[in-house]
């Protein structure tokens, strides 16, 4: 018969009088170590709904839809539990110090049905204020706008932005202005507009140029 080593028989002893060294789940929640990867979280109020994570996501896990038809323009972020592989890269690449979107220490990911395993947050969208389209959400603007500082004033989408975020202006600037002229430039726009707008001759309403000024 093989003998039990010393160190097993100290062991054996510790045992009768130390606490289990297994841990009580499911009786107690299991506490993960610090460094565990778990379930990526999006923090609504830090994230400005750039895209960089969506870009740069192995896995195709995080996705986004543009919703416009209902009278609040927002975009809808979404992680996809069960295509992550927490691998931390959608939160090394997050513009905003890496706050947006940030591994968390959940780990308790069962599901019964797979089309619910999934997490979303909304941020506001910003649309052209001549043709509609969809520019970017209203935080990027404005965090683009406070980044470059004094540089913003040379685009009317960042300052407008910027100025609309801290109160100054608001959306009747929109209905005073609906002039199609000069000052259109002036206004919150895509690029195809703001093209359209700076190459138009101020005596031309803009709903007559046409593509051609593309
Ligand atoms: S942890 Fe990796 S796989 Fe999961 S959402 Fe982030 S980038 Fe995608
Ligand atoms: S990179 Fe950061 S700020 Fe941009 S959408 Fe992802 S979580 Fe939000």
């Amino acid at each position: 018969m093989k003998l039990p080593k010393i160190r097993e028989i100290i062991e054996a002893v510790k045992a009768l009088v130390h606490k289990p060294y297994t841990s009580n789940f499911p009786f107690k929640p299991h506490v993960p170590h610090p460094n565990f990867r778990g379930q990526p979280v999006y923090d609504p109020e830090k994230c400005v709904g750039c895209l960089a994570c969506e870009e740069v996501c192995p896995s195709d896990a995080l996705s986004h839809k543009d919703l416009i038809d209902d009278g609040r323009p927002r975009r809808q972020m979404i992680h996809y539990t069960d295509s992550c592989i927490f691998c931390g890269t959608c939160e090394a690449a997050c513009i905003v110090d890496n706050q947006g979107i940030r591994l968390s220490q959940e780990w308790e990911l069962s599901f019964f049905d797979r089309s619910t395993a999934f997490e979303s947050i909304e941020k506001d969208l910003q649309l052209c204020e001549m043709c509609g389209s969809v520019i970017g959400c209203k935080d990027h603007l404005t965090w683009i706008a406070e980044k470059i500082g004094e540089l913003a004033f040379s685009s009317p989408t960042l300052y407008q932005s910027r100025l609309k975020s801290i109160g100054i202006i608001d959306d009747n600037i929109v209905g005073v202005l609906k002039d199609f002229g000069r000052s259109d430039r002036v206004k919150i726009l895509c690029a195809r507009c703001r093209r359209k707008t700076t190459l138009t001759s101020d005596i031309v309403p803009f709903n007559l140029i046409g593509d051609g000024a593309k």
